[in-house]
This record gives C-alpha cells, structure tokens and sequence, in this order.
C-alpha cells in the first residue's frame, strides 16, 4: 500500500500506518475472508497500488494503537496473547491473529474499537464470525474454545447521551459474549472451505469480472420505495418496501411508487480497492 501524509502529521503516524503483515502466496488472513471476495482479491491483485492518506486512517490507526498497549502488559498465567495461527484448508493457508486466550476459561478474546451504535443496534455477526474463525484454528491446534468475547472500546461514547438515553451505553467499554456449540464449529468449517473455494475459483477470473459483493457486504442501506403524485416532486411517503407503499397509496392516495436504490456505503466511503472496481467507477463514484 502506498502511504501518503496529505495533512503534514508526524512521521510516527506514517511509520504506524505503514506497519502491515506481509502475507506469502496463497495467504488469506480471517479478516479478509469476512469482506466481499471481490474486494479481497482486489486488495491482494492491486495492494501495491492501493495509495491511502495517514489522516484517513486516523480509527485504523488508533485501532493499533489501542491493540499495541495491550500486548505490552503482561498477561495472566493461564493467558496466551497476540499470537498469530495458520492453518492450512481448502488449499489455501489461513492466518489470524487472536488478542487473547484464557486455556481456564477456554475464551478467545479480541479487542475492538467501535461506534456506540453498532452496540445499540446489536448486530454482532460479524464479530461471533471472526471469534468463531480464531476459536476454530485453535481448536485445529490442540486448543478447546467453548466461548469469544468482544471487548469494545466506543471511541464516539458520550456521558450526557448515556444519562439521557434509554439503550445507550452506559460505559465507554462494553464486553460483548457468545457461547459456541459444536454446530457452530462445523457450519464454520464449512463456511471456511466454501469461502476459500470460491476465492480459488475467482481469481482466474479479471478484475471485472469478480463476483460482486453482496448488498451486506456493500453495506447497502436497502432500497427505498417513495408513494408520489404526478405533479409533484417530492414524495408522499417513503416507505422500504414495495408491499408497504403500495398498501400505504390505498389508504391513503398516491399515483405511482418510485423505487429509490439504497447506498453502497462502504463502496463509497471505506473500500481501499474501490479505485479497481467496476462497480465503483458505473454505480457508486459519481452517483
Ligand atoms: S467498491 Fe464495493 S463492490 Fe467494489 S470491491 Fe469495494 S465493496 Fe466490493
């Protein structure tokens, strides 16, 4: 990745950003298995090419900073830290790298800085999904996993909203947990080789011709379907789905449903490979 310091920031920031984990051929870490599989291709084809500024990414980095501290406290007994595991599956070698291990508790734990409003919100499938990923490689070692926990630092957390508002975090720390079955190992497993092997297959194919990445993995916020009146420019009523505008125009009036499509966000805002995608250049750069 190209480095680039637009704002002048202190070259301990540049040295910070440019610290990466060279991978070897055939290499996917578990976190680029959870983004779509024609960004992680193109991560890999352009990441020699793929210029960022230090100032854009500040969270990244403070990300790091956060996981650098920790590493350097020392650890309980029965505590391993920071370790980086390969395994080799469905051809490929997977690499990931676990915050922490209790062998009494049998927990994996990974730190996370994050917004209070993926904690308000609840959905945490991507991050049972990256703990299941580390706890299964251990497991593949010789290591029992029976639960993973989150330890989220909210970095936007705000005293006043937490006194005022029912649902928000009352703290700027939160410990998110998950039990895991023995199902969730299999249906990991299983995820893990269908990824990988679809991974094989689509780096024959071109740039342009990568699978697209799925509305979820775009962080597409959903179509909208707007109720309008001929004549008039703005809507009526907007609704998400079909169903529900065309039952709100018969209570209420209307003459036709304009489908508003929702927005990539992540293409637009936090995808390094968005520079090599077609997708990005036809729907989203510009739109
Ligand atoms: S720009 Fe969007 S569709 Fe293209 S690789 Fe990135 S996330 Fe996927």
């Amino acid at each position: 990745m190209i480095i680039t310091n637009k704002m002048g920031l202190p070259q301990a920031f540049v040295e910070m950003a440019k610290r990466d984990y060279a991978l070897a051929p055939d290499e996917y870490r578990a976190t680029s298995l959870l983004k779509g599989i024609r960004e992680a291709i193109l991560e890999r084809r352009h990441g020699t090419e793929i210029e960022s500024d230090v100032s854009d990414m500040i969270w990244l980095l403070f990300g790091t900073a956060v996981h650098g501290i920790l590493e350097h406290h020392k650890e309980a007994d029965e505590e391993i830290k920071e370790a980086r595991l390969k395994i080799p599956i469905a051809g490929k070698t997977l690499s990931g790298q676990f915050d922490l291990y209790n062998a009494e508790t049998l927990t994996i734990t990974d730190y996370k800085t994050a917004s209070v409003w993926k904690i308000i919100f609840g959905n945490f499938g991507d991050w049972k999904r990256q703990l299941l990923i580390y706890a299964y490689m251990l497991q593949r070692i010789g290591f029992e996993v029976k639960r993973g926990e989150i330890v989220a630092i909210l970095k936007d957390h705000s005293k006043r909203d937490a006194k005022i508002k029912p649902d928000y975090p009352l703290l700027p720390v939160k410990k998110v947990t998950f039990d895991f079955t023995a199902e969730d190992f299999s249906a990991t497993e299983k995820w893990l080789v269908d990824r990988l092997t679809a991974i094989t297959e689509a780096e024959k194919l071109p740039d342009d011709e990568l699978p697209l990445c799925t509305p979820e993995e775009r962080y597409n916020s959903g179509d909208k379907h707007a109720v309008m009146r001929n004549g008039r420019k703005t809507a009526l009523r907007v609704l998400d789905s079909e169903e529900e505008a065309k039952n709100w125009m018969l209570e209420n009036g209307g003459d036709f449903i304009e489908v508003r499509p929702g927005e990539d966000k992540k293409c637009a805002e936090y995808c390094n490979a968005c520079k090599f995608c077609n997708y990005y250049r036809d729907h989203v750069k510009g739109a």
